[in-house]
């Protein structure tokens, strides 16, 4: 990913990474016509992204979290959600409800 930048109050970025760490995004998260319903941070540290409406098995892209808060500055709020926790909502004016999620493998033990 080439170098930009971001319209973004340092103030606000309270993630513990930088504003160019990519996530996997699905296809329509930058999609104006949409908005994005559920964001998962993996136990891995990953954050990955879904807009509303299912992605029909597209494959997720890899956009930076920065142009993510850009577009949809109540990402910004999740900062501090913990590694297995998802947070989701039904409508794009919704608060965020957080939850932890099960794991998908299972090579826990
Ligand atoms: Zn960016």
């Amino acid at each position: 990913m080439s170098e930009h930048t971001h319209n973004i109050n340092p103030e606000e970025w309270k993630f513990e990474f930088a504003l160019n760490t990519l996530a996997y995004a699905s296809e329509k998260v930058m999609d104006p016509n949409y908005f994005i319903e559920e964001v998962y941070h993996d136990q891995d540290g990953d954050w990955q992204l879904f807009h509303n409406g299912g992605d029909a098995g597209t494959p997720p892209k890899l956009i930076c979290m920065g142009c993510i808060c850009e577009g949809d500055p109540s990402i910004l709020k999740l900062y501090d959600m913990p590694k297995g926790w998802f947070a989701y909502r039904d409508r794009v004016d919704q608060a965020w409800t957080r939850s932890p999620y099960e794991r998908q493998d299972d090579d826990s033990d």
